[in-house]
């Protein structure tokens, strides 16, 4: 784990290397995008059901503050080491610049994991991470937020505990709390809905309907469904989904509700004909959606992919190398940084309100969050293809990489 780790740090710094010496920008400052600001690294220590202590590994990342507080989520995964904390740390930098958000970058991580946790000692441990990085987190200084297998639910403990630490309210300093404390409405169908904001964008620009466009989901999870139901409602033809077991395939349209109940109670997603996640990757569709996890589209099925539009709503879902064989193949690939922003958009949305204590009705938000995507992809669609002359094209991710980096830069002195 700790080499894939490595891998996924070396991968975001390289990327930010390579665009930052594009824009010629100077040796000193190409290391100050590169290094982050501050690393926390510390042990926790926790009492445990029975009595025993036990020590876990933390870290908070703060990758640059340049345009805004940190931002960035808390993960608890076994798996987890400092150098992905970092890397993800390193990636909401450019996230955040590219959404046009206010906002730096940083990430947080516990060696842990949470299914073998009781709930008490889950809040416990949740608790003892804020009591770690209480004196370095702040609505203006480091907003946390949920990431994998953190939930609401941890971040209404982490709130309160921070509240209890300072002794005041400071309901803007931790992002994807409860509605009931604060947190936004709209906020869990957000990733889906920007990513498909930024979908409907793109095919404005490639003059094509949404009627009869053909899509294929990996991943029926938060991201993964919302992007689905989204996309039916609004005319595409959502013919293949699949969790981490399978997937089914529907000719007429996946029927999503029955998806759903024929999870629930047979325990897969395949309601009719049922397709492997290697063949509903390898589908002839229009658009293809991974929306599971990183590295799915991969040095071993990227020659297979069909579909000439693919939206990368996971966090890094092709390998750098399937990455470059599929755009230099001509694919238009919409990169993560841009496609699955909707989420931290509305988390920034959430601050807006908790600072303001005014509260936007879910239309309010989902309005608010179109008119952000659709500015982030105009900004990123112009840089990769300029409407002035003599300038050239380049490929999205790269002309996503290119804005973030000339926002960020520019705010630095
Ligand atoms: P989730 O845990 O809710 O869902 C993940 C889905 O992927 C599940 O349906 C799971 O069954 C499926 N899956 C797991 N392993 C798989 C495999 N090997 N093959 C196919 N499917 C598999 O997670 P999520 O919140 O939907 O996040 C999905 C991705 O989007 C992650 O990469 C995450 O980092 C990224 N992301 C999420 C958000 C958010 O707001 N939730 C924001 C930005 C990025």
């Amino acid at each position: 784990m700790e080499s894939q780790g490595k891998k996924m740090l070396e991968s975001a710094q390289a990327l930010i290397r390579k665009t930052a010496e594009r824009m010629k920008l100077d040796s000193v400052m190409i290391e100050r995008l590169i290094e982050p600001e501050f690393a926390h690294e510390f042990a926790l220590v926790i009492t445990m059901d029975d009595g025993k202590k036990r020590v876990f590994k933390g870290w908070r990342i703060q990758h640059n503050s340049a345009l805004g507080p940190y931002k960035g989520g808390i993960r608890f995964h076994r798996d987890t080491v400092r150098e992905e904390v970092q890397a993800l740390g390193t990636l909401m930098s450019i996230k955040c610049a590219v959404a046009g958000i206010p906002y730096g970058g940083g990430k947080g991580g516990i060696v842990v994991d949470p299914k073998t946790l009781s709930k008490a000692e889950l809040e416990r441990l949740s608790r003892a991470f804020i009591g770690r990085i209480a004196h370095i987190i702040g609505e203006d200084v480091d907003v946390p937020a949920p990431d994998v297998n953190t939930t609401p639910e941890i971040m209404s403990w982490m709130i309160d505990e921070y509240q209890k630490i300072i002794g005041r309210k400071s309901l803007a300093t931790i992002t994807g709390k409860p509605v009931a404390m604060g947190g936004s409405l709209g906020r869990t169908a957000a990733t889906g809905r920007g990513g498909l904001f930024v979908l409907m964008s793109l095919m404005a620009k490639l003059k094509k309907k949404a009627k009869g466009t053909t899509v294929a989901v990996q991943g029926f999870g938060n991201v993964g469904y919302y992007f689905a139901k989204l996309a039916t409602e609004v005319g595409f033809k959502v013919v293949a989904i699949s969790d981490s077991k399978t997937g089914v395939y529907d000719k007429n349209g996946i029927d999503l509700d029955r998806a759903l109940k024929n999870k629930k109670e047979k325990g897969t997603v395949a309601y009719t004909k049922a397709i492997s996640n290697e063949e509903l990757l390898e589908l002839d569709v229009d658009v293809l959606v991974p929306a599971a996890l990183e590295n799915m589209i991969n040095e071993k099925n990227m020659a297979k992919i069909k579909a000439p539009v693919i939206v990368e709503m996971a966090n890094g879902p092709l390998t750098q190398e399937a990455y470059e064989y599929l755009a230099k193949k001509g694919k238009i690939i919409v990169p993560d940084v841009l496609a699955n922003s909707g989420g931290v958009t509305v988390s920034y949305l959430e601050w807006v309100q908790n600072k303001a204590g005014y509260y936007w009705t879910e239309k309010e938000v989902n309005d608010k969050l179109k008119v952000m995507m659709d500015r982030a992809f105009e900004a990123m669609w112009e840089k990769s293809n300029p409407s002035a002359g003599g300038e050239k094209k380049m490929p999205l991710k790269q002309a996503a990489f290119e804005v973030a980096l000339e926002r960020i830069t520019s705010a630095m002195v």
